[in-house]
């Protein structure tokens, strides 16, 4: 039946991802810049509620390298290290971290880096790509592997269809490598450029339609309701960020292929 179909697709093409993986940062990371490991209480009593001098003299007293603390949230505090390597041992003194009952985490998004690499077959399911991946000897660990899906207009309704490109984050990494290989085929790795948001009920840039609370436009002439129910016709299209004639979505406005310089240099 269709729906089974479907369950397979989406399954085949649901990002892979290593689930025991703790993050840690790049021993090679730049000097000057502020490696942050978030603090938790492990018990019920929020890591807020307890004295903040007395924390604090707790830590100095035992942990090496903290440039200061940082209240985050009544769960969550900030521990800021100067040097990476001091930030990852802070984390893997579990004796300290048990006796105090915290738990200690990097923030997420931090320590990873993302690249892409293209004329992959979609046959190959993510998790496929990932068994077969060889790596250079320096390489980091991959934590990640996703198929870069696109969404197509089929009949009346989008669908999410697979590309021949595969993005694969490396933990822990301040660059990415040269190449990764599958089954004996070298594949350059390129910087991955995250997609310019846009959303398609306002129009506006920076979030998605299901996160919108703005009134609706329309793509093709800019008053407030939905392209479908639009008398002009496209050819008349008035762009509502920069009065071009083209659809508010197009990717020939100049204003969409600026926001697509600044993600490529972000
Ligand atoms: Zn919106
Ligand atoms: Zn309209
Ligand atoms: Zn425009």
């Amino acid at each position: 039946p269709r729906i089974m179909d479907t369950e397979i697709e989406e399954d085949k093409y649901a990002p892979y991802r290593v689930t025991d993986y703790s993050r840690r940062y790049p021993e090679d990371s730049a000097a000057g810049y502020e490696f942050v490991v978030f603090i938790e209480s492990s018990t019920e009593q929020p890591i807020g509620t307890r004295d903040m001098m007395n924390l604090s003299t707790c830590f100095t007293r035992v942990v090496k390298g903290i440039k200061y603390l940082k209240k985050i949230n009544k769960f969550k505090i900030g521990v800021v290290f100067d040097r990476p390597n001091l930030a990852n041992a802070f984390l893997d003194n579990s004796t300290f971290l048990r006796d105090q009952n915290l738990k200690a985490t990097i923030p997420a998004g931090t320590t990873e880096m993302t690249g892409v690499i293209n004329s992959v077959p979609t046959s190959m399911t993510n998790k496929k790509i990932f068994n077969e991946l060889g790596l250079g000897t320096n390489c980091k660990k991959v934590i990640c592997v996703r198929r870069i899906m696109r969404r197509e207009k089929v009949g009346e309704s989008f669908q999410l269809q697979p590309t021949q490109s595969v993005a694969i984050t490396f933990s822990a990494s301040t660059s990415l490598p040269d190449y990764v290989f599958i089954k004996m085929w070298r594949f350059p790795v390129l910087p991955y450029i995250p997609p310019v948001k846009q959303c398609f009920r306002c129009l506006r840039y920076g979030h998605l339609g299901k996160f919108c609370k703005n009134s609706e436009r329309c793509s093709i002439c800019g008053d407030q309701h939905n392209f479908k129910s639009c008398t002009s016709s496209s050819d008349k299209a008035i762009c509502v960020h920069c009065q071009g004639n083209h659809l508010s979505i197009s990717g020939q406005c100049p204003i969409k292929k600026q926001k697509i310089i600044e993600n490529k240099n972000k």
